[in-house]
């Protein structure tokens, strides 16, 4: 393409959305280079039976007015554009008990003092660092940049003992850590404060599904002259005095600008230069750095009228172990598949580490194929097993269900090993997994779920981020 652009995004997920967004808004040229044939990235829906299925978005937080995620739709212009529906509870099922976590700081306390009368002390400490934690997320802030803080380098799993030896409301408190891709000697206060106290702000969900959402964000940036490329791979980013000078795609079509987004992995990004700029010794660490594990999710079908739909998302921890994510499972009825009081769709989501499937990436495909199809068949099994636990009679209401494993996300994100939400925020190593926006190529700048954390506030945030950085550029 002849055309010269001010910004090119490579990547058309969450990420290059929002950048796209803002910089058409605040007046620049952009073209977003995709990949894959549809937008979205993570959150890219597909359709089965009619049936629209919503994949990397369950719900998010602070979504009221005056909150942080709200307030970022606004600075990227598509507040208006899309409606996002509230979630009163969360349900917690562990050890054949039912928890309810209201959402709403008053409510949550209540709720926690009626199952935990005598740990007043603990549960007032604990929901005073969500608060100090998320409320240092301003506009402000986030345009001044974070200062780096201690509750980056203090374990959640060593936090949580600190303040209570009752092992069950350690548990209580820590019981979406399926959200962050918790591990237990590696998830810091920080990364585990973000995302619970900001959906213990208020909690919403796309009223129409993920698919409204980014028609209509996409629709917005096409509006003020945005430019999409869908169906190419950035292949190569070639450099000349330093900067680079173009972007090419896996078919050698050239695309020129004068700045550069990568809303990919930092490893990838670096493994599409070969300039010296890029000292070997931060290429290892950055390949070095440690991934979030990747997602068993089952998408079931279940038969008309046989189902109730579920209000509230329910976590579920089987064992006493609530850090074993691999027997955990987020249990959701989504608003899509709602036919009057009952749920046509049931999408429960689990971990799965990539060894698990990584022997059938590289056999041939119809060797894989069968084998592969066994092992989500046994594993799916064995999830509705237990959900049977806590809904008995389940698995007679399932018309059909599809699955997606970590060689899903390898395939149609491109994430390594399928990580769900990229480079995880160790507490031992806090400054390793702290990557700046702006490299070491004058033109290219680092965007997306591994610059500060992922979802969709920590991705708003780094769009914001990187995108005042380009600004700042110009
Ligand atoms: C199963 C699951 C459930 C989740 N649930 C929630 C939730 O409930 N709430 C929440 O807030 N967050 C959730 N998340 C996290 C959230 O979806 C992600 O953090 C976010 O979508 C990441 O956006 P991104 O743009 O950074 O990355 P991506 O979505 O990975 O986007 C990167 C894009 O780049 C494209 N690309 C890759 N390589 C190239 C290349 N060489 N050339 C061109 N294009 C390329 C990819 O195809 C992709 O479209 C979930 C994630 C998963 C996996």
């Amino acid at each position: 393409m002849d055309e010269k652009f001010d910004t090119i995004i490579i990547g058309a997920g969450l990420s290059g959305l929002f950048c796209g967004s803002y910089l058409t808004k605040k007046g620049q040229k952009v073209c977003i280079i995709e990949k894959n044939r549809e937008i979205g990235g993570a959150i890219q829906p597909f359709t089965r039976k009619n049936e629209w299925f919503d994949t990397g978005m369950h719900y998010f937080g602070a979504v009221n007015d005056g909150q942080i995620q709200n307030e970022l739709f606004k600075i990227f212009g598509i507040n208006n554009d899309f409606e996002i529906k509230n979630i009163d509870n969360f349900k917690f099922w562990h050890n054949g008990k039912e928890y309810n976590i209201p959402v709403g700081y008053d409510k949550y306390k209540a709720q926690l003092l009626l199952y935990f009368p005598k740990e007043k002390k603990a549960i007032e400490i604990y929901i005073s660092k969500l608060k100090e934690i998320t409320g240092n997320i301003t506009i402000k802030n986030i345009l001044k940049g974070f200062e780096y803080s201690s509750d980056h380098n203090t374990g959640i799993y060593n936090f949580v003992r600190s303040i209570t030896e009752n092992k069950e409301l350690q548990d209580v408190l820590t019981f979406n850590n399926m959200l962050y891709g918790g591990e237990r000697d590696k998830s810091s206060v920080y990364i585990h404060s973000v995302i619970n106290g900001s959906f213990l702000q208020s909690t919403g969900f796309f009223k129409n599904g993920s698919i409204d959402f980014l028609e209509s964000v996409k629709n917005k940036i096409k509006s003020l002259g945005g430019i999409f490329v869908n169906s190419k791979k950035v292949d190569k980013l070639d450099l000349k005095n330093g900067k680079i000078n173009c972007c090419i795609t896996e078919d050698g079509s050239k695309y020129f600008a004068n700045n550069y987004i990568s809303t990919l992995h930092p490893k990838l990004t670096l493994d599409l230069t070969d300039t010296k700029l890029i000292k070997k010794f931060y290429r290892k660490r950055i390949s070095e750095l440690k991934n979030t594990k990747s997602t068993f999710l089952i998408y079931v079908l279940m038969k008309e009228n046989s189902f109730l739909y579920q209000e509230s998302p329910l976590f579920s921890s089987e064992t006493n172990n609530v850090w074993d994510l691999y027997n955990s499972y987020l249990f959701q009825t989504p608003i899509s598949g709602k036919k009057g009081k009952y749920a046509r769709q049931v999408k429960i989501m689990t971990e799965m580490s990539f060894e698990d499937v990584e022997n059938m990436l590289g056999q041939s495909s119809k060797k894989r194929t069968s084998e592969y199809l066994m092992f989500k068949k046994q594993r799916a099994e064995e999830i509705f097993n237990s959900i049977e636990n806590k809904f008995p009679g389940f698995k007679n209401c399932i018309e059909t269900y599809y699955t997606s494993s970590p060689l899903t996300y390898l395939h149609y994100t491109g994430t390594i090993k399928g990580s769900s939400y990229g480079i995880i925020n160790d507490f031992n190593h806090p400054i390793r997994s702290m990557l700046p926006i702006r490299t070491k190529i004058k033109n290219l700048f680092l965007s997306g779920q591994n610059i500060n954390f992922h979802g969709m506030l920590g991705v708003s945030i780094t769009a914001l981020m990187t995108c005042n950085t380009v600004l700042e550029n110009e």
